[in-house]
């Protein structure tokens, strides 16, 4: 499953990163959430295996 991300220059969802537009996507999700979010720890553990996927 893709997450949806949203940029932050064109403020579109998009699935691509960078946007079309060539901002900066970011999952819209709160910058602030639980520490005790146990998906918390996923999510950035998922966002690090894309990024070193795309590198
Ligand atoms: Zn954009």
């Amino acid at each position: 499953m893709k997450a949806l991300l949203k940029c932050k220059t064109c403020g579109q969802y998009t699935l691509q990163k960078p946007c079309s537009c060539g901002g900066e996507a970011v999952q819209p999700y709160p910058a602030k959430y639980s520490p005790e979010d146990k998906y918390g720890e996923y999510r950035r553990k998922a966002k690090k295996e894309i990024e070193a996927n795309q590198s």
